[in-house]
C-alpha cells in the first residue's frame, strides 16, 4: 500500500502513522521528497483494511498494492480448475459442457421427458429449480424437496447430473443430498452466510453473477466460498442490469474472456436469463461459447408456453438441437470439444 501525504503534512502526522501501522506489525518505509512526502506499506495488507488511513491528518490519498482477493487469483493457481462431476463430466477442461432443463421442476414426468430430449442433443447436467426465487410471492414457488425427489430419480434413470438451486443456509444440507451441484442464484450472490455455508461442503458451486455485481464483487464472493475450503466453484454469467430495457438483463460478454483471464475457475453463460427472449437465446448462446465459456446454462421444455416459469425464455426441443449444433461448430473453431 503507498500513502501519499498532502503538501502540508507534518513530522508529527508522519509518525502518528507509522506508530499505528507497524503496531498492526507491518513495515513502513517513509520516503521525503521536497514537497511531498510518501509512505509504503510492507507486508499483508490485510489488517490495513479496515483502518481509516485516508482520515488520517496530512493523508492525500490511499492506493492499495495487492488485490482484496486471493484464491481465486490466477496469480495463486496458473492452471485452471477441472472440476470432475460423479458422472466422469469435466467442467472447466477441453469439453463444453452445456446444462439444459425447465426453469422449474414441475412433476416427474414432465422433468424426464426434457431430460431424456437435452440428453439425446448431447446436455451433461439437468438444470430445473426446486427452490425458486420469484420476483412476485404470488408466482409459482417450485415444489421444494418434493422436486429435489423428482430430479434425484430422473439423474438416476437417465445418468444425467443434476444442478439445483440453493436459496437458504438452513437447506445446503438437504439439497446437498440430491444435487451433484448447487446453484446459488443471482438474487442470493451477496447472502455471504449462504457462500460460507457451500463453502464447507465437497460438491460444486455455480456462482451466478449478482444482479447488480461488478466483476470484483463476484471474484470476492467466490473468495469466499474458497475460503471455506472448498475450491469447486463455477461462475456463470447470467446478465446484468443496465439502462438498458428492450431485453431482461444485458449479457456482459466481456466477463467471460476477463474471469478466464483474473480466475483459474471455470466460467459458463447463462444465455435464458440474461436475454428473457427465446428468440435471442441461441444467438446469446453463441456468443458466449465464442468468448470462451466453458459451458451453458439453458432453459428448455418440449412445450415452453406450458412451462411454470420463465415460459418466455425456454426455448423448446427443436430449438435446443439448433443450439447444440451452433455451439458444436463454434466449440471446434475454438479448439473444445461438446
Ligand atoms: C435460474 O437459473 O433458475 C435462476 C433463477 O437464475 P438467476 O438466479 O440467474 O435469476
Ligand atoms: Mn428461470
Amino acid at each position: 500500500m503507498i500513502i501519499v501525504l498532502k503538501p502540508e503534512a507534518t513530522q508529527e502526522n508522519i509518525e502518528k502513522i507509522k506508530k499505528d501501522i507497524e503496531k498492526l506489525g507491518l513495515k513502513v518505509w517513509v520516503s521525503q521528497g521536497e514537497f511531498r512526502t510518501i509512505m509504503g506499506v510492507i507486508g499483508d495488507e490485510a489488517p490495513l483494511r479496515d483502518m481509516p488511513l485516508s482520515l488520517y491528518p496530512g493523508v492525500e490519498k490511499v492506493i492499495p498494492i495487492l488485490k482484496p482477493y486471493r484464491l481465486v487469483d490466477r496469480e495463486y493457481k496458473k492452471e485452471n480448475t477441472v472440476i470432475e462431476l460423479p458422472s466422469g463430466v469435466k467442467i472447466g477442461g477441453k469439453e463444453i459442457v452445456v446444462m439444459a432443463g425447465p426453469c422449474a421442476v414441475e412433476s416427474k414426468e414432465n422433468v424426464l421427458r426434457i431430460a431424456k430430449a437435452v440428453k439425446k442433443e448431447g446436455a451433461k447436467v439437468l438444470r430445473g429449480g426446486a427452490f425458486k426465487p420469484r420476483t412476485s410471492p404470488y408466482s409459482f414457488q417450485g415444489l421444494g424437496e418434493e422436486g429435489l425427489k423428482i430430479l434425484k430419480e430422473v439423474s438416476e434413470e437417465t445418468g444425467l447430473s443434476v444442478v439445483t438451486e440453493v436459496m437458504d443456509p438452513r437447506n445446503v444440507e438437504l439439497v446437498y443430498q440430491y444435487a451433484d451441484i448447487l446453484q446459488i442464484g443471482a438474487r442470493n450472490m451477496h447472502n455471504y452466510d449462504l457462500l460460507k455455508e457451500v463453502g464447507k461442503i465437497d460438491k460444486p458451486v455455480l456462482l451466478k453473477r449478482g444482479i447488480s455485481s461488478t466483476v470484483k464483487e463476484w471474484l470476492l464472493a467466490a473468495e469466499y466460498i474458497l475460503k471455506q475450503g472448498n475450491e469447486k466453484v463455477i461462475f456463470c454469467e447470467r446478465g446484468i442490469r443496465t439502462f438498458e430495457d428492450s431485453t431482461r438483463f444485458t449479457l456482459d460478454v466481456n466477463a467471460v474472456p476477463l474471469l478466464k483471464k483474473i480466475s483459474h475457475l471455470p466460467v459458463i453463460v447463462d444465455p435464458s436469463h440474461s436475454t428473457g427472449r427465446r428468440d435471442l437465446v441461441i444467438p446469446v448462446a453463441r456468443a458466449g461459447i465464442a468468448a470462451g465459456a466453458d459451458g451453458l446454462l439453458v432453459e428448455v421444455h418440449f412445450d415452453p408456453l406450458q412451462a411454470l416459469s420463465d415460459a418466455q425464455q425456454t426455448i423448446d426441443i427443436q430449438e435446443f438441437k439448433i443450439l447444440m449444433e451452433d455451439v458444436r461448430r463454434i466449440a471446434q473453431v475454438m479448439g473444445r470439444e461438446v
